[in-house]
């Protein structure tokens, strides 16, 4: 196996995307060692259960030495850990994030960055509803897009150095600005989660009057809601209250859409309806084509 880009990756938190990112760099030759830390003794314990690197006591122990640091915490918690790590970071080091929202945590991460060391924010594109250190895997990012968001003037080597990271983690690179990143992510994955988590909340309080019902017949549809409305409440919290902006322009959008689909059904444009459908179905299909989802019927279950 070629010589891994990394030499010692430190990741910080230690759940379900930091517990990937270290499972896939020793499995794909993308770190020779790999460091965790998480905040917690508990998920500390757990996480020393699997297999994935050397489970730190200190974030200092994790962090010295290392050649790229990856921040795994939530989207909230970026700038208050860049501040307790910055006295150890190495010379020459790389710092990178996952978190889910890009602007917000440049600014957080910025005022406490070291002259010497490289901050290329970045975004893998892949994740599930599942949280801690038990719910990663190490071909979670496999054919999968990877967003980074480097600053103007960017060290090129150390931009070049974080792609090939990734790449070997199987992932597919992507570069563009923070503002393209957050205005993308709030249609594709902050509306979405925003919309799954209202319609739960919306059926839960149905629920008392329609006697187990939305349960029972939940394979209409509602099911596939439930799974994105049980994503982990911090990581969402921490999403909307950092890309407020964008999300509430989105939101903006989506409600004048639905007034016209409500419109549409008071007044009995068929027409309308139909050919609104048949756009999202071709979307649907778009998004088979470029093997962003399976073609099989219901998701591949088998009911
Ligand atoms: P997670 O499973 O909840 O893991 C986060 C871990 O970070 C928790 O163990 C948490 O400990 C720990 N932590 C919190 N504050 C810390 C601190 N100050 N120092 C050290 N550890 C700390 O969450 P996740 O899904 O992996 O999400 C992590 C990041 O990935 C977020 O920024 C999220 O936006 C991004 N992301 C998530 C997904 C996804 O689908 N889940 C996809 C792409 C990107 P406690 O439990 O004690 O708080």
């Amino acid at each position: 196996m070629a010589e891994p880009p990394v030499q010692k990756l430190a990741v910080i938190g230690a759940g379900l995307i930091g517990s990937s990112i270290a499972q896939a760099s020793l499995a794909y030759g993308a770190a020779k060692d790999v460091y965790l830390f998480d905040r917690s003794e508990d998920v500390r314990t757990r996480a020393s259960k699997l297999d994935m690197g050397v489970i730190c006591d200190t974030i200092e122990a994790a962090v010295a030495g290392a050649d790229l640091v990856m921040l795994c915490v939530p989207v909230g918690k970026m700038g208050d850990v860049t501040k307790e790590i910055a006295p150890y970071l190495s010379d020459g080091a790389i710092l990178s994030d996952v978190g889910s929202v890009k602007g917000s945590v440049v600014e957080q991460v910025t005022p406490h960055l070291p002259d010497t060391v490289d901050f290329i924010a970045g975004h893998p594109i892949a994740g599930t509803e599942k949280s801690g250190p038990e719910a990663g895997f190490q071909s979670l990012f496999r054919d999968r897009w990877c967003i980074l968001t480097p600053p103007d003037g960017v060290n090129e080597a150390a931009l070049a150095k974080l792609e090939r990271y990734w790449t070997l983690l199987g992932s597919r690179v992507e570069i563009m600005s923070v503002e393209r990143h957050d205005r993308v992510l709030a249609i594709t994955s902050h509306l979405p989660h925003l919309i799954a988590f209202n319609i739960v909340g919306t059926a839960a309080d149905l629920e008392t009057v329609s006697e187990g019902d939305v349960v029972k017949f939940s394979a209409g549809g509602f099911r596939d809601f439930t799974r994105i409305a049980a994503s982990d409440p911090v990581m969402w919290r921490d999403v909307f209250l950092n890309n407020k902006d964008a999300v509430l322009e989105m939101l903006g959008r989506f409600n004048e859409d639905l007034a016209a689909l409500q419109r549409a059904i008071r007044w009995d444009e068929g027409d309308q309806l139909k050919s609104f459908f048949e756009r999202t179905r071709s979307i649907r299909q778009s998004i088979v084509d470029a093997g962003q989802d399976t073609d099989a019927t219901n998701f591949g279950r088998d009911d």
